[in-house]
């Protein structure tokens, strides 16, 4: 393909390859456009497969996408039981891999492929005559640093956020030394497996945990469970808030009994001493104080037998004074933000609190909704004033945390038929969604985390409820889960955290 060939024969460009990028190449696909999909990581669904030890909350008959299964189909797959609930890995093994490899995606995607930068043809992003009418170029730079460039009709950006992590300083900045900390490896993945492939790096260790929300909790339900059987473990918690209580929910009385439950088993432990907790806590500076013992390369090795001296000083500001934490290793489980760096040639439409785009970024924001159920929405409220290109997916949501997989799909079935030209097509609503809203049902997850209800035309199934605490049992029908877990910042609040300071 080169900058002569007609636009319309240029291939349709996908950023990513978790649930929604290979969702879109589906599509792209079905279209009988080419896709195009660049994959920063080694193998398809890099971040899924990142927290792969974690249950997801939705059983697999809203994890597939429409397109997806009809290539799959073609292949002889055999459809996973719709109500088992699965763990990421599952996701990929069962599902992700399978539709990676079929015949009409397995060459269309460039895995170990970060694009860098995405602009038009001979225009930088002040120039408009013609715009509309030029290619987009995408830069990308593979593993062996080499840079390309590729000429596309459309971009359609399902980068997701797993790969940038809300950092542990105040006022939404990195901490002082927060980066080498997190290059060392001493600050770990957000969702670490802390019982599986992590273990060794906690085991007989001092694990520092940041933030309020449910990611933290099952973090620490995890560690809790490893200091039953590595009794040296050390578990510390440190909280913006003044009263971990605010975690824990309403126990008994929760209007969720599943986050009621979890909240129990983590006030458990930590009024029986096995969590110290730090309050009214803002993390200042992050100190490596032993470099031998450790590197980034390390994550996922045996580390049996190593050195367990502690490795990190945390420090930071209370109304009581200065705090100082030595640690070994610290699980951040503060939120994710969208990576805007590399789209700085591209003319976006963002909302300026939660960088989604503009129509959609209210609907969410996690400020006023806890669990704000946004309706189906495809191409016309995610469109920018850039033609022919979308952020979809996870990084649509911007900094909000309440993304659904199923929303996904159906927001790149609608953005595909717009770059096909077919408006009624990308007008249309294919996703059903209930009434309901994601509050208004205990599916055992945090009000952060969408809920299976959202997505729930009958309520019949076996899977919902479905406990978020612990794993399902194997002989129920829907299967046994990994850890299940909520995602993000916690707004397991009704109304959002503004009203919970107000009653505060
Ligand atoms: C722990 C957890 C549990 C969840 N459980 C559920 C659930 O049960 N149900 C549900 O509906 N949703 C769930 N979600 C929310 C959401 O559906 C998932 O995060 C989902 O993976 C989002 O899909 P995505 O394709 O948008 O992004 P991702 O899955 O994050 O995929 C993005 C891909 O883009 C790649 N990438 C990033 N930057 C670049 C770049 N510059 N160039 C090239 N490639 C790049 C990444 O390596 C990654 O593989 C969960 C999320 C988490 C974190």
């Amino acid at each position: 393909m080169t900058e002569s060939t007609p636009i319309s024969k240029l291939p349709v460009a996908i950023i990513g390859s978790g649930p929604v990028g290979l969702a879109a190449a589906a599509h792209v696909i079905a279209r009988r456009m080419e896709p195009l999909v660049f994959e920063a990581g080694a193998t398809p669904a890099t971040a899924v497969s990142a927290w792969g030890h974690i249950g997801l909350f939705s059983p697999w008959k809203y994890n597939i996408d429409q397109a997806a299964r009809a290539l799959l189909e073609l292949t002889g797959w055999v459809e996973p039981a719709g109500d088992y609930l699965p763990t990421g890995a599952e996701l990929v093994a069962k599902y992700l891999a399978p539709l990676a490899a079929t015949p009409q995606l397995s060459n269309a995607i460039r895995t170990q492929t970060q694009v860098i930068a995405v602009s038009r043809v001979g225009k930088d992003r002040t120039r408009t005559p013609g715009r509309e009418d030029t290619p987009f170029l995408l830069r990308t730079q593979n593993e062996r640093g080499e840079i390309l460039d590729h000429v596309v009709r459309a971009v359609i950006d399902a980068s997701g956020t797993w790969g940038t992590p809300n950092p542990l300083g105040q006022a939404g900045l990195p901490a002082n030394g927060e980066n080498e900390a997190r290059e060392a490896g001493l600050v770990t993945s957000p969702l670490p497996d802390v019982l599986g492939r992590d273990r060794a790096h906690f085991a007989d260790r001092h694990t520092l945990v940041v933030g309020a929300g449910h990611s933290a909790a099952n973090t620490l339900l995890a560690l809790g469970e490893l200091r039953e059987a590595e009794p040296s473990t050390r578990i510390s918690w440190a909280i913006r808030g003044t009263d971990p209580a605010d975690v824990y929910g309403g126990g008994d009385q929760d209007g969720l009994p599943a986050r009621g439950a979890l909240g129990t088993r983590l006030r458990h432990l930590v009024e029986a001493g096995r969590i110290e907790v730090h309050t009214s806590v803002t993390i200042t500076g992050l100190g490596i104080t032993d470099r031998s013992a450790t590197s980034a390369d390390n994550i996922g090795q045996d580390l049996t037998g190593s050195d367990t001296a502690s490795k990190l000083t945390v420090t930071g500001i209370t109304p009581a004074g200065a705090v100082s934490i030595d640690v070994d290793r610290l699980v951040p489980t503060t939120g994710f933000r969208p990576d805007l760096s590399f789209l700085r040639e591209i003319r976006l439409d963002l909302d300026p609190i939660v960088e989604a785009p503009t129509g959609l970024g209210p609907l969410i924001d996690p400020e006023h909704h806890s669990c704000g159920t946004v309706a189906p929405h495809g191409a016309r409220l995610l469109a920018h004033p850039e033609t022919d290109f979308y952020i979809a997916g996870m990084k649509s949501y911007g900094r909000a945390p309440t993304f659904l997989m199923a929303t996904g799909y159906e927001q790149v079935r609608s953005i595909v038929a717009a770059i096909a030209g077919d408006q009624e097509a990308a007008e249309r609503v294919e996703l059903v969604l209930p009434e309901t809203g994601v509050c208004s049902a205990d599916i055992g997850s945090s009000c952060d985390t969408p809920s299976v209800a959202t997505v729930t035309a009958d309520s019949s199934g076996c899977c919902e409820p479905a406990p978020a605490v612990e794993a399902a049992e194997p002989e129920s029908c829907c299967g046994e889960a990994g850890q299940p877990v909520s995602i993000g910042i916690p707004t397991g609040l009704e109304h959002g955290r503004s009203a919970h300071q107000e009653a505060q």
